[in-house]
């Protein structure tokens, strides 16, 4: 029961902090920091940097 198959792994920076974090964005356009499903800076828009990017050693192992 996973959204995988809706779902890509994305770099993603908050809009507040711009903290990048490892993230999922959804089909329907919503951005989520893996670990941290309540978002940064009090639920901030987080803008999609890059997309899935091997190797990068800020990707965090499923
Ligand atoms: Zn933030």
């Amino acid at each position: 029961m996973n959204g995988d198959e809706e779902s890509r792994k994305v770099a993603a920076v908050c809009d507040s902090c711009g903290t990048v974090y490892a993230a999922v964005e959804r089909q329907d356009g919503d951005v989520r920091p893996i670990g941290s499903p309540a978002g940064c800076c009090s639920g901030s828009k987080l803008t999609v940097v890059e997309d899935e990017s091997p190797g990068s050693d800020t990707v965090e192992s499923w």
